[in-house]
């Protein structure tokens, strides 16, 4: 029988169980990351990406977002792209929807950094607040970052447009009384605590979700390539504001998740980027849960 082909993607959406919290893993979609951006040598680079079957050209990096349902609270880490950065992005709303969530109802949004696959979709298309009745917590130092006219004047050119979006994404919020600026360890929930990791921008935060015999670490940034950088941790990403800060910080998570066993999800890892990491000499490997793993 004929069937046309559907053409697109099914839904972003993955679901997971951390003790008596759900996770929800949301897609808002891919980007392509041209190779140039990472350093290290380039044929090095190549081969590693070889090896993991990528194409050759731009490396296709996933964008993801999670949804921590606490039973009380709903809480939103990171706001993915919205409709102002790359057409590939934003679908974060539409797999929300899918998930049975409606904006209405998200209590937090935890901003890991104010990059714009991040932090834009804080708005509605229109420029209105997309969650009304949350609180956005952002760490204080990169919210003091992002906001300060003089760094944005002495940007270069390409990266101007990264403060232009954080301001306006944030302002919103900052004017409705519904942003707060956060520390390291501040808490979110019981068991949803932030943990900073600075490097990848000065005020780069992770949330460690720890709660009835549950884990799970949202690292955010901490890898772009999961190809590249479990393998040789120092190949850093052009966007890095403090490259050796993040390189050190990138081993000294990679460290703290291998020996603990600690189940990690990751922005840019491939959806829906939930995995461990294992030792292997100096380096690691990236191991990506099953489907059947957690629920
Ligand atoms: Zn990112």
């Amino acid at each position: 029988m004929a069937l046309p082909l559907a053409n697109t993607q099914a839904p972003g959406v993955y679901r997971l169980k951390v003790g008596a919290f759900e996770v929800t893993v949301l897609s808002d979609g891919n980007l392509a990351i041209d190779r140039g951006l990472f350093a290290g040598d380039a044929a090095g680079g190549d081969k590693l990406l070889d090896k993991a079957f990528l194409p050759a050209g731009p490396i296709p990096t996933c964008v993801n977002e999670w949804l921590v349902n606490t039973g009380d609270k709903v809480i939103l880490v990171d706001a993915g792209a919205g409709s102002s950065f790359a057409p590939t992005l934003g679908k974060m709303r539409g797999n929300l929807a899918v998930a049975g969530v409606d904006p209405q109802m998200v209590d937090d949004v935890v901003i890991t950094h104010m990059h714009p696959d991040h932090i834009p979709g804080l708005l509605a298309k229109d420029g209105s607040m997309m969650f009304p009745n949350a609180v956005v917590h952002v760490n204080a130092d990169e919210y003091a970052f992002w906001t300060s006219e003089q760094n944005s004047a002495k940007a270069p050119d390409e990266f101007k447009v990264f403060f232009d979006l954080a301001k306006v994404a944030i302002k919103p919020y900052a004017d409705a009384g519904r942003m707060q600026t956060l520390r390291d360890g501040a808490q979110f929930a019981p068991g949803v605590t932030a943990a900073a990791a600075p490097g990848h921008t000065v005020g780069h935060t992770m949330v460690r979700v720890s709660f009835g015999g549950g884990e799970l670490l949202i690292w955010g940034d901490i890898v772009h390539c999961a190809a590249l950088q479990f393998a040789e941790p120092e190949r850093a990403i052009v966007f890095d504001s403090d490259p050796a800060m993040a390189i050190a910080n990138r081993k000294k998570v990679f460290d703290m998740v291998a020996s603990d066993r600690l189940l990690f999800a990751g922005a840019h890892l491939p959806f829906p980027g939930v995995g461990h990491a294992a030792r292997s000499g100096s380096a690691y490997a990236y191991v990506p849960i099953t489907h059947a793993e957690h629920y």
